[in-house]
């Protein structure tokens, strides 16, 4: 079988320009970066953007190791829904290289439903992470500098929240000590720190929620940096530096333009991880997918109870827009798991195991459900899977009364996928969906906390740790208790204990601390340990990537 770059390399891919005027952008429009990608100025997107395209989103089971293939669905339901006639244009998120070099590997699809060119948009692409690198590290580099200068904000190191970032797993920079030095002027003041990795600073979640430069900038101007020595919060717009940050992130505030493998336009914008951040594509790609196809395809990151509860709670509560319906990715492997099967052993890997393990796809097809949302349910088909197996999920979502098919997308790109493009488009014909959110604005931060996790976690309650009940009475007390909740959990789990697998029950979620995002606009309560910063593998990806003497890529995945 052909790797995924061999693929790609030998795709018939047109120049980005053509794919522009499929959607009625003329080479004037773009600001371009080579031949495949371009850049779409907001102006432009505003001006010729005015369609009204019905939106799906894309989401699935629990993540498991055996895969799911979010992305492979996606892009090819993308390509199914141009197979049959349809106008249609994605809306993706950009991968983070850390992933890229360690275990998971990039996030452009794969065999033959891959967005292009991969070695690109799964390396540096346009520079958009870069520039949050910076943006983000320029504020810390100005708060610090306020420290030595007199401090005049009254700024508490030992309270300083705002941290150094970069794109790339290193564990070792987890948490340091910064300021050492024989004075202030030459080493800053001593303080403890650390770095995140940049998917994981605030301006990522800022920069997927923004809809326009004056949102960016307001959103910008709130991020809580430090706190006072009497307590009181400090925000970047205090600092004075919000217009350099603005300017570093211009370009990175317009979306990407790409094609998929069979000439499908994508967006491709925004990288906000999907357990402290809301983990979707940026509200401006989602908007422009939706002004410029008739259809518009996203995916929601991690699985429905992660990237799909944020999506519906954050996302459209923030920025208005409504998907039509939701496919919920699944593969029998990964259900398998769900019911006891262990990769370890593959006599495992049973009919019983399949029966049990669809309690995780009946909970988050539920939750969708209670959205308000008509659900499709797409099973990603491997190689190795049973037919028998497959009839099997099939009947079983009959019973539940879901809609049910197979997407071949992997082996068989947009031809594979035309049994799920139909399936969508039907659905779509249907009446329009009113979204229901899982809570409402005016509840109170712990009771947004538990609507999340009792009915799409499946909990009997939530605990408090003393830490959390003491910041949530301050962050109302400071007036952010209007905020959605962002819940930070393991992904591995409906529940927060990641080996649990199914569909939990009789458990109690506990809430270790809470955090702030203000310029995102969400409160963030973070249950069990969250990693921001990752550390690589013992075998890392980047042990296998190579570059050859004429210039050819391998080992990229
Ligand atoms: P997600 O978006 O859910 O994280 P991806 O779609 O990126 O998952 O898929 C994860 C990995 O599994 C990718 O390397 C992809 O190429 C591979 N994969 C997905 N679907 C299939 C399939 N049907 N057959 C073989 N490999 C697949
Ligand atoms: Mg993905």
């Amino acid at each position: 079988m052909q790797t995924d770059i061999e693929i790609a390399e030998s795709a018939k891919v047109r120049n980005i320009t053509e794919i522009a005027a499929q959607i009625g952008l003329s080479s004037e429009d773009l600001e371009q970066y080579g031949k495949y990608i371009a850049k779409v100025p907001l102006d432009v997107l505003n001006k010729k953007g005015t369609k009204k395209g019905k939106l799906v989103l894309v989401t699935a089971v629990t993540p498991t190791p055996a895969g799911e293939g979010k992305t492979v669905t996606t892009i090819s339901l993308i390509q199914g829904l141009a197979k049959i006639g349809k106008k249609v244009v994605g809306a993706l998120r950009e991968p983070s290289m850390g992933p890229t070099f360690g275990v998971k590997g990039g996030a452009t699809g794969g065999g033959m439903s891959q967005v292009y060119p991969m070695w690109k948009i799964d390396l540096e692409f346009t520079g958009d992470i870069h520039a949050v690198s910076a943006a983000h590290n320029l504020l810390s580099a100005v708060l610090e500098n306020n420290l030595v200068r007199d401090n005049p904000l009254n700024i508490d190191p030992s309270r300083i929240v705002w941290k150094k970032t970069m794109d790339m797993n290193a564990r070792e920079l987890r948490h340091i000590v910064v300021g050492l030095g024989d004075s202030k002027l030459n080493g800053g003041v001593t303080h403890e720190s650390g770095f995140l990795i940049t998917s994981a600073s605030e301006i990522s979640a800022i920069l997927a929620l923004s809809t326009d430069y004056a949102d960016l900038r307001k959103r910008l101007e709130s991020i809580v940096v430090a706190y006072t020595y009497d307590k009181k919060p400090v925000t970047a717009g205090q600092l004075g530096c919000v217009g350099s940050m603005m300017v570093i992130l211009r370009d990175a505030l317009m979306p990407n333009l790409v094609q998929t493998l069979e000439g499908q336009p994508v967006f491709i914008h925004g990288f906000p991880f999907a357990n402290i951040a809301h983990g979707n594509n940026s509200v401006i790609a989602t908007k422009a997918a939706m002004a410029f196809g008739d259809y518009a395809v996203t995916e929601a990151g991690f699985a429905a109870d992660l990237g799909g509860e944020k999506f519906m709670d954050i996302v459209c509560r923030q920025s208005g827009i409504r998907p039509s319906a939701v496919v919920v990715v699944a593969s029998i492997r990964a259900l398998m798991m769900h019911g006891g099967a262990d990769l370890k052993n593959p006599e495992s890997f049973t009919a019983d195991a399949l029966a049990k393990g669809m309690a995780n796809l009946d909970k988050h097809v539920a939750n969708m459900k209670g959205y308000g949302m008509p659900v499709v349910v797409s099973i990603n088909h491997f190689y190795t899977d049973d037919p028998e197996h497959i009839a099997m999920v099939r009947s079983h979502c009959k019973d539940i009364g879901a809609e049910c098919v197979m997407s071949d997308g992997f082996l068989k790109g947009g031809e594979g996928a035309v049994e799920l493009a139909q399936k969508v488009v039907e659905v779509l014909e249907g009446p329009k969906p009113e979204l229901q959110f899982c809570y409402e604005d005016g509840l109170s931060v712990k009771q947004k906390i538990e609507s999340v996790a009792t009915k799409i976690y499946g909990a009997d309650g939530v605990d408090y740790s003393p830490a959390a009940e003491k910041t949530i009475a301050q962050l109302v007390d400071q007036g952010y208790g209007g905020l959605p909740v962002c819940i930070a959990k393991t992904q591995y789990s409906l529940s927060d204990n990641a080996e649990l697998k199914g569909a939990p029950k009789g458990w109690r979620l506990n809430v270790r601390e809470v955090n702030l995002s203000a310029g995102a606009g969400f409160i963030v309560p973070v249950c069990g340990s969250i990693m921001l910063m990752p550390g690589l593998a013992k075998e890392p990806a980047a042990l296998k990537i190579e570059l050859t003497d004429d210039g050819k890529i391998v080992g990229l995945k």
